[in-house]
C-alpha cells in the first residue's frame, strides 16, 4: 500500500475524495497523513507491525487514518462503525490493538472500552503537538491490514494481508475492469470489508481516480449523488440493488425515467459479497439500462473470479479467474474434479493473505500442502463460466445420497410471484441425512400447498423442500448476508 501512496505523488492537484461537498486533493491527502504517521509514531522510528484499530465514519478522515497508519508502518484495523461495543471490544482485544483511533462521533462509545486496557487513544480533531522526523521505510512483505470476515458461517476471523497482497488485490481489478482516472465512483459499503476498502477505495485512488463518499445510505441519497452527473461508477452487494430496485419501483414513471437517464453513461456497476439472485439482475437492467457484473472474493483473497468487463456476463455465474490469479476446482481429496463436475474452490497467487490472525491451526488448516487456500465454497464450470452451488459447510445440503445446492433452490423459489426472497437450509433428518428447509419471505400471500405442487413442476422432488416457514424479514449480517445459522431456530 506503500506504493499506493507513492503513486499519490504523480497526480497532486487532482480531487480524490469527495464527501460532504468538500472535495480533496491527492496532495492534501498526502500531506495531511503524513502529519498523521507522525502523530501515531509520536517519536517512535517504526510502528513495526502495531495494530492500530480505528473507527471513523466514511469520508477524507478515514482515508486519511488508514494511510498513516500505512506509512508509519503499522498494521490498519477498521472496526465496523455499526458494531455494538461487545464487537468492537472483541476485534480491539483479538488484534491486541496498542493504538485507537476515533472520530468525535465515535470517542464516547470507545471510551469506556479503553478505560480497562492500556491502549493509547486519539480522538480526531483534538489540538496535538507536531511531531517532525522521517518516516520508515516500509517493505511490502509487511502486514498492512487486519479485515475481519463477515461472521457468516461462525465468529469472525482477523485475516492478515501484507501490502504486496492488498497491491495484487487491487491491481488485478484495476487491470480486469479498466480503471482510469477519470473515473468517478460513489461508495456506499461498510468500511471494515474488503469490498468497499479494497474494491472501491483503494481502486480508485490507485487509479488516480475520484472516490465519492455519501454519510449515510439511503436509496434517495443514492439516486440524488446519480443526478449530480459525475459518477460513472458503482458497486454494491445485492441486497443495496434489491433496495434501490424497490424504491425506483415506487416511484411514478415520469420520475423513474428520470433516474434511469441519469444512469445511462455510467461505465460499469458490480455485485458482489453474495450470489446475486438472477430476478435483481434482471430487475436491475430495467431500472439502469445496465448488466450487472457478478464477481466473486473473499476477504482472504481478494476477488479471484468475475464476470468480464467486455464480453457476455451470465446471469447465477460468476464468470472466469481474473488474471493472474491461480483457482482450481478439486474433490475432498484436494483432486482436480472431472470437467463439468462441482469441487471445492482453492486458490493460490499474489493475492492471497498471509495467516489469520493469532489462529496458527486455522491458518494451518486453511490451505493444502502445496500452498493452495481452500475456499469453503463449492462452484462449477457451465459453459466455460464458474457457478457457485455454495458453502460446503451449509449450503450444500446431503439428502439421501444426493448433494443439493441451496443456492440453486432458493434462485427457483425466487422466480416464483408469491416469493419476494427466501434462504434454503439443511435440517437433520434420520431417514435422509438431512432434508430441504426454506424461510420465505412474502410478496404477496403464499399458498404454501399450491407452492409445493408449483415448486415439483420446476425440480427433482428430492429437491423440493420439505417444510417452510414464512417471515417478513431474513436475518443479514453488516455486509447483508443472510446469517444462515440463525434461520435453523425457524423450524
Ligand atoms: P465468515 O468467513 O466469517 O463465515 P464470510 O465468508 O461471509 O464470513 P467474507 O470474506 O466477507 O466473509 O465473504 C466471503 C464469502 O462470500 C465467500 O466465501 C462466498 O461464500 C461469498 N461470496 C462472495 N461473492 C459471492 C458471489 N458472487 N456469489 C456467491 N457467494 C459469494
Ligand atoms: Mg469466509
Amino acid at each position: 500500500m506503500i506504493n499506493l501512496v507513492q503513486q499519490a505523488h504523480r497526480h497532486p492537484t487532482i480531487t480524490a475524495i469527495l464527501a460532504n461537498g468538500q472535495s480533496h486533493t491527492y496532495a492534501q491527502l498526502l500531506e495531511s497523513s503524513e502529519q498523521f504517521s507522525r502523530q501515531l509514531l509520536n517519536g517512535r522510528a517504526d510502528l513495526s507491525e502495531t495494530r492500530v484499530a480505528f473507527m471513523v465514519e466514511p469520508g477524507f478522515e478515514y482515508v486519511n487514518v488508514q494511510w498513516g497508519i500505512w506509512r508509519a508502518g503499522g498494521i490498519a484495523v477498521p472496526l465496523c462503525i455499526t458494531y455494538p461495543p461487545a464487537s468492537l471490544q472483541y476485534v480491539i482485544d483479538d488484534t491486541s490493538a496498542e493504538i485507537v483511533v476515533a472520530s468525535a462521533r465515535y470517542a464516547s462509545l470507545l471510551r469506556p472500552i479503553l478505560e480497562t486496557r492500556t491502549i493509547r487513544f486519539i480522538e480526531l480533531g483534538l489540538p496535538e503537538a507536531n511531531s517532525s522526523g522521517d518516516l520508515p521505510n516500509v517493505d511490502p512483505t509487511r502486514g498492512a491490514m487486519i479485515l475481519y470476515t463477515s461472521g457468516t458461517t461462525s465468529l469472525p476471523k482477523g485475516v492478515v494481508s501484507t501490502h504486496a497482497n492488498l497491491e495484487a488485490q487491487m491491481t488485478t481489478l484495476i487491470k480486469a475492469w479498466e480503471w482510469q482516472p477519470a473515473d468517478h465512483i460513489l461508495c456506499v459499503l461498510p468500511l471494515h470489508h474488503v469490498h468497499g476498502i479494497v474494491n472501491v477505495i483503494g481502486c480508485a485512488l490507485w487509479a488516480g481516480a475520484c472516490c465519492e463518499f455519501l454519510p449515510e445510505f439511503s436509496p434517495a441519497a443514492v439516486f440524488a449523488a446519480f443526478q449530480r452527473g459525475r459518477i460513472n461508477l458503482f458497486m454494491a452487494v445485492p441486497t443495496i440493488y434489491f433496495k434501490l430496485i424497490a424504491y425506483w419501483e415506487s416511484l411514478p414513471e415520469a420520475e423513474q425515467q428520470i433516474l434511469t437517464e441519469t444512469m445511462r453513461d455510467f461505465r460499469l456497476m458490480v455485485s458482489g459479497s453474495a450470489a446475486l439472485p438472477v430476478t435483481v439482475m434482471e430487475k436491475w437492467e430495467r431500472v439502469s439500462g445496465h448488466t450487472l457484473l457478478e464477481r466473486y472474493g473473499m476477504t482472504e483473497i481478494g476477488m479471484a473470479i468475475s464476470n468480464p468487463y467486455r464480453g457476455k456476463r451470465v446471469p447465477g455465474h460468476i464468470g472466469q479467474p481474473l488474471p493472474g490469479v491461480g483457482v482450481r476446482l478439486v474433490d475432498e481429496q484436494d483432486e482436480l474434479v472431472e470437467e463439468g463436475q462441482p469441487g471445492e474452490i482453492q486458490v493460490k497467487g499474489a493475492t492471497v493473505f498471509r495467516e489469520y490472525w493469532n489462529r496458527p491451526q486455522a491458518t494451518q488448516d486453511a490451505f493444502t500442502d502445496d500452498g493452495w487456500f481452500r475456499t469453503g465454497d463449492v462452484a462449477v464450470v457451465d459453459e466455460g463460466s464458474y457457478k457457485i452451488l455454495g458453502r460446503s459447510s451449509i449450503d450444500i445440503i446431503k439428502s439421501g445420497g444426493y448433494k443439493l445446492s441451496a443456492l440453486e433452490i432458493e434462485e427457483v423459489l425466487r422466480t416464483h410471484p408469491a416469493i419476494a426472497d427466501c434462504g434454503v437450509i439443511a435440517l437433520p433428518d434420520e431417514e435422509w441425512g438431512e432434508i430441504v428447509a426454506a424461510v420465505l419471505v412474502p410478496a404477496e400471500e403464499i399458498d404454501l400447498a399450491a407452492l409445493n405442487q408449483w415448486m415439483r413442476t420446476q425440480m427433482a422432488a428430492y429437491k423440493v423442500p420439505r417444510h417452510y416457514r414464512i417471515v417478513t424479514e431474513l436475518p443479514r449480517n453488516a455486509m447483508g448476508k443472510v446469517t444462515k445459522n440463525d434461520l435453523k431456530q425457524y423450524f
